[in-house]
């Protein structure tokens, strides 16, 4: 299903709107519907449970959205927290410069994919594209003109060289998407951190951030955790919350909006022992992707080239978006950086005294670190398909269906009466959703033709959908219909939770 029909459907099932709609939307940001805002809790309930219910030594909390002001001085915020932008001054149109040389790489990589198309069309079976890859003239000249302008790009990005980023874009003859001219403005750091004011201080003094990420309100709440807790070395803070960032570039829907929600873990440990736990993350987080039935396929590590200035090793898990793979998740080593730096700006000493080894250090981080909505865009993309399906009739109908796992499904169990004008029916049906609503999100529908419903059910990801007929009327039993065999399954009543339970609980992928 393409992108565009993606986010129609996410508007017309209502899981999400564009914000302020009706005066014509705000960029880049959005509004959960109904639907939208159950997966999202679903999403949200399955990082808690695993992350911290699952871990007796990991645990949470709900820091404030504003922090003071320091906060950023001293995480890094306020002088590196930028992104280099340029702006074309024909179109007057922003870019971000690392962006329009990536792009300009994957404009050569696609020139290189269509020839490797091509001789694959010509050759056959006998084909080696790792071979052809290797020794092809033109595809090797290419393939070395996109190392270097990478290359060259991220000793910029790194040395925070404007000047050269903006030389790259000129000698790559790089054009406007919009005007077609090559007339850019120099390029500069713009800081991402969206600014207000403290309502009783004038000036700088007062001058507030919304949070770019709710790692921060971990750090400093470093110590109040360890001691109301008594947690030992190792343990982990984990967090869910809002972030907000002033994104130059903000497009793809929910994938980068300007404000967004996170997840957060940061995993407290002993100087040294960061690479073992960082491996160990790596491992944890991926599984944790895995057990919702993602394939393997759609799911990759990808190592940072540019490290941030607080980390000494980074990987993105990749998920394999409609637009290609980008990241979805960050697992971080941090060091001790964050903590050092609030010791420094606050002078208050955010040290951990170690029993067993006698000792008092500042601990080192491993962070885990995912978008909520990224999540939610990858889980319903991932899921909606357009099927042929065969209708009551034994006709072949199209269908939309979004193939959710059980777990994360806003609705679990639509109860359905047979028809709406049987009195016996729709109340039999009432009694049936009003025992089972107790245990999952259920839904109650009487309304149009019964192919007509289960399709608007297929459609929201209802996994389950139960049907009360005049045979439920003689022996208490109904049907259930299963949203991906199509199979129906004849059930007692009595027997409806236990055995819809094991199927749509949480407790299937913990
Ligand atoms: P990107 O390179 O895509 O800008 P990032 O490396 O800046 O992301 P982090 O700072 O590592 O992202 O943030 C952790 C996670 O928060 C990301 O993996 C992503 O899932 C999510 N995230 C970051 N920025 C946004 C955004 N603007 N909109 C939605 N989610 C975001």
């Amino acid at each position: 299903m393409d992108f565009k029909n993606l986010i129609s459907h996410c508007k017309e099932y209502g899981f999400i709107y564009p914000s302020s709609e009706i005066y014509d939307g705000l960029s880049a940001v959005y509004d959960y519907g109904p639907y939208g805002v159950e997966l999202k809790n679903n999403i949200k309930q399955y990082w808690w449970k695993s992350m911290v219910q699952m871990h007796e030594n990991i645990v949470g909390i709900d820091a404030a959205i504003f922090m003071h002001p320091k906060t950023w001085k001293a995480s890094g915020h306020v002088d590196a927290f930028n992104d280099p932008l340029v702006d074309n001054k024909d179109s007057k149109k922003r870019y971000r410069a690392d962006q329009l040389i990536e792009g300009y790489a994957e404009k050569i990589e696609a020139k290189i994919q269509k020839d490797v198309d091509k001789a694959k069309e010509k050759f056959g079976e006998s084909f080696d594209e790792t071979m052809y890859r290797a020794t092809n003239p033109r595809v090797l000249e290419r393939q070395q003109e996109i190392d270097a302008v990478l290359k060259r790009m991220n000793d910029a990005l790194r040395d925070g060289n404007m000047e050269d980023l903006g030389a790259l874009i000129n000698e790559c003859g790089i054009t406007c998407e919009v005007s077609g001219s090559k007339n850019w403005t120099e390029v500069r750091q713009f800081n991402l951190m969206f600014n207000t004011q403290l309502g009783n201080i004038a000036g700088e003094e007062g001058k507030l951030y919304l949070r770019p990420e709710t790692a921060q309100g971990i750090f400093v709440n470093f110590l109040n955790v360890q001691k109301s807790t008594r947690q030992k070395i190792p343990f982990g803070i984990a967090q869910i919350g809002k972030a907000f960032r002033n994104e130059i570039v903000a497009r793809q829907f929910i994938f980068r909006m300007r404000e967004f929600e996170q997840m957060e873990m940061q995993f407290f440990i002993r100087p040294g022992e960061e690479m073992q736990w960082y491996e160990y993350w790596k491992e944890t987080r991926m599984k944790w992707h895995l057990a919702l039935g993602t394939p393997q396929s759609k799911l990759r590590f990808h190592d940072h080239d540019n490290l941030a200035h607080y980390a000494n090793a980074a990987v993105d898990i990749q998920f394999d978006f409609p637009f290609g793979f980008r990241e979805l998740e960050g697992i971080h080593s941090r060091t001790d950086f964050d903590l050092t730096e609030h010791q420094k700006l606050s002078g208050k000493k955010l040290q951990y005294f170690d029993p067993e080894l006698n000792e008092n250090y500042v601990p080192f981080v491993v962070e885990t670190s995912i978008g909520c909505d990224r999540m939610f865009l990858a889980m319903i993309s991932q899921a909606l398909k357009e099927e042929k399906v065969p209708d009551a009739d034994g006709n072949e109908s199209t269908r939309e269906v979004l193939k959710l796992h059980p777990a994360l499904a806003p609705v679990k169990v639509a109860v359905l009466p047979l028809l709406k004008n049987k009195e016996e029916l729709t109340s039999a049906a009432t009694e049936v959703f009003n025992t089972l609503k107790k245990h999952f999100n259920c839904q109650y529908d009487e309304k149009d033709a019964i192919g007509r419903r289960y399709r608007r059910q297929d459609a929201i990801g209802t996994p389950y959908c139960v049907t009360i007929d005049f045979d439920t009327l003689e022996n208490n039993t109904v049907t259930i219909r299963d949203r991906d065999t199509l199979e129906q399954e004849r059930v007692k009543i009595e027997d409806l939770a236990a055995k819809i339970g094991p199927r749509v609980n949480m407790a299937s992928i913990l």
